[in-house]
């Protein structure tokens, strides 16, 4: 029979699994180091991303009701959903406004983003019942999704598979011969994911945050699919949990220096966007859901809903690096929405006793907060979880610990009143140690059968000469003074945000180390012509009053101002550049920017060198006011296979910037 305990056994022996977890949780911390270099403040920033956390959750009701107003002033449709059967029923219904529009025959086709909050309340599933045709087009969440699974990681939903594995499935799905060759499998799911774009009634994505001060919807995304949902079906549907929310642009700068840096070690996402009224001939629903939050606020395990989900502590637990997230499951063996050490939490928080299981699957040796950017006290909530600390859909506190006995679940509250205290956790392990070393000669004596089956088939450990916390501290340390090292080693760095250099070396570097092009022109129109002729192209797609189109028609290169999806050139404005981390920013207007920024494959954006800013926070007031916004860093990108990068998913796969 499948239990939590064997589930785990199965993971550790499954080579495969092994070889991709490794893969994966490697490239990610080396990633998450080297971009922490270039913020040498983020000891500072982690502190106060946590305030914000803070008193984003103790005044939660105050920043949602002024959210909601933004939003209903700019035209979205605003509901709240008290839990998952309330959410469902209220995609159902906007689904089904649809439905009725349709031919009776005709699937109502929905083309979805990645969205944690979906997978919790396990909307595909409702959704497929009521015969829609619900298609995930992350690039992970559509491998998972051919293979009928759950993502196995917060991020990087497919990490526990190889690429054979996916080769295999692509043949079989898709129909393409077998290729083990990764772009080309990118390619394929680019092919068909583009017709579900196209096609899709309803797009729906999830929201990374939410903006009290002007209601903007942050989405942010790698490969273009998040901009795809958002920008391209007449229905957009952004499904939220109601926690996720900053108070104002300067906050979600900071929050933005941090995520993409945990997250995928990038310095910023590819594409960050910015959403705040519907684009024009579309409808947008805003779905702010609960599920348990409420109580998990007025809980013990409160700090969670800090969580921005980046997955670090995932990549950094010892146990999930063995195990992958399907090892994660339920007393009902189903497998846990959420993994990892933040999962152990917040999937008992929120989804209730089933998961407290979970929390066992932890060496409790801190790595998790040390790799949180917003500083959540993981280890702490995990203990509080084993000793029952947890909220159950039915009653406010349960007494957790399911399925102990109740010695060991005494034990475990005497071991989360030591744990939660750092000095006593530290004299109690010393302690432990000389007890060890007093009683090492009879060791073949004691047995301790009562709690754990040691001393039965295997001669009770000897404790080492120093505790696992210390060896962890010192790790932890050394690793710190790694990144210290190698800021003041390389002395371009930025010191703080103010002493940036401004300007277009730095842009031009950054905007290149990412696979861009930066070119320096007197005539933007002539020098876009020469780049055209180059590539045989003569015809794009171009932002009104931007090049001087009688020198175009001249040189025989069309032009015209709506999107096409058969152009592979779009012509857009850069309003300004960020020099640390080479991004643009496009805005919506007239010749639809966004979509000339996103459907052809070769994206040219024109920059004027005195719009280059510094960094994130300097260019955030340039959003403020306007319908949609996004900053582009680089061409669209995936490493959603075996962690190999990965050039042009859905968004273009070359950015060309010309500096005016
Ligand atoms: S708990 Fe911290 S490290 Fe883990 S996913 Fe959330 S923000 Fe990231």
């Amino acid at each position: 029979m499948t239990t939590f305990r064997s589930r785990i056994l199965e993971s550790i022996n499954d080579a495969n699994l092994q070889t991709a977890l490794d893969n994966n949780t490697e490239r990610r911390l080396k990633g998450r180091a080297a971009a922490f270099e270039s913020i040498p403040d983020w000891r500072d920033r982690r502190l106060r991303a946590n305030k914000i956390r803070a008193d984003v959750i103790d005044n939660l009701d105050a920043y949602l009701e002024k959210f909601i107003a933004k939003n209903e002033a700019n035209g979205v449709i605003v509901h709240r959903a008290k839990d998952a059967a309330e959410a469902i029923q209220i995609v159902l219904g906007i689904a089904r406004s649809i439905t009725n529009h349709h031919l009776p025959t005709t699937k109502t086709l929905i083309a979805k983003s990645k969205s944690m909050v979906s997978e919790e309340i396990a909307l595909n599933h409702a959704l497929e019942k009521e015969n829609m045709q619900v298609i995930e087009t992350d690039l992970g969440e559509y491998i998972v999704q051919l293979r009928h699974e759950r993502p196995s990681h917060i991020i990087t939903p497919a990490a526990h598979l190889k690429k054979e594995q996916v080769a295999e499935l692509f043949h079989e799905k898709l129909g393409i011969p077998y290729t083990i060759d990764i772009p080309t499998l990118t390619a394929t799911a680019r092919k068909v994911l583009r017709e579900v774009f196209l096609t899709a009634d309803i797009g729906l994505s999830g929201v990374n945050f939410g903006v009290a001060e002007t209601g903007g919807v942050c989405v942010i995304t790698n490969e273009g699919n998040g901009r795809m949902v958002a920008t391209l079906p007449p229905v957009h549907i952004a499904l939220m949990g109601m926690e996720r929310i900053v108070p104002n642009l300067d906050d979600l700068a900071l929050m933005l220096s941090l995520l993409p840096r945990s997250a995928t070690g990038q310095k910023l996402t590819v594409y960050t966007q910015l959403l705040h009224k519907p684009l024009e001939n579309q409808t947008r629903h805003l779905v702010i859901l609960d599920n348990g939050r409420t109580r998990l606020r007025n809980s013990p395990l409160k700090e969670s809903l800090y969580c921005i989900r980046c997955g670090a502590c995932l990549n950094a637990c010892p146990v999930f690096r063995e195990l992958g997230g399907h090892a994660y499951i339920g007393s009902d063996l189903s497998i846990a929405p959420y993994p990892g050490p933040i999962g152990s939490v917040i999937s008992p928080g929120l989804l209730g006793e089933n998961y407290v299981q979970l929390a066992q699957a932890s060496s409790l040796c801190g790595a998790c907060k040390d790799a949180c950017p917003v500083n959540i006290d993981l280890p702490k909530l995990l203990t509080r979880v084993r000793a029952g600390a947890v909220n159950s859909k039915q009653s406010s506190v349960i007494s957790g610990g399911a399925g102990l006995t109740r010695s060991t679940r005494f034990g475990l509250q005497m071991y989360t009143r030591i744990a939660t205290h750092p000095r006593l956790f530290a004299a109690s392990q010393k302690l432990a140690a000389l007890t060890s070393s007093l009683f090492a000669p009879f060791s073949q004596w004691i047995h301790l059968p009562a709690f754990t089956g040691w001393g039965y088939s295997k001669d009770f450990p000897k404790f080492a000469g120093k505790t696992f916390r210390e060896r962890y501290v010192k790790r932890a340390e050394s690793r710190e003074s790694e990144i210290d090292n190698a800021y003041s080693s390389n002395p371009q760095s930025p010191v703080t945000n103010h002493q940036l250099p401004i300007g277009r070396h730095q842009f031009t570097e950054e905007l290149t180390a990412l696979g861009g092009h930066v070119y320096n022109v007197e005539n933007a129109t002539q020098e876009i012509i020469k780049f055209l002729k180059s590539r045989n192209i003569n015809k794009i797609h171009l932002e009104p009053n931007l090049l001087d189109e009688g020198l175009l028609r001249e040189s025989n290169i069309e032009f015209t101002h709506e999107p096409d999806p058969q152009i592979i050139v779009g012509v857009t404005n850069a309003i300004c550049g960020l020099a640390d981390t080479g991004s643009v920013l496009i805005v919506d207007g007239d010749g639809s920017p966004l979509k000339g920024s996103l459907l052809p494959e070769i994206h040219v954006a024109i920059l004027k060198t005195s719009n280059i800013l510094p960094s994130l926070p300097d260019a955030m007031h340039l959003v403020k006011d306007t319908r949609a916004a996004v900053f582009i860093t680089g061409p669209s990108r995936t490493a959603d296979i075996e962690m190999t990068l990965t050039i042009g998913v859905h968004g273009p796969k070359e950015i060309h910037v010309f500096l005016t």
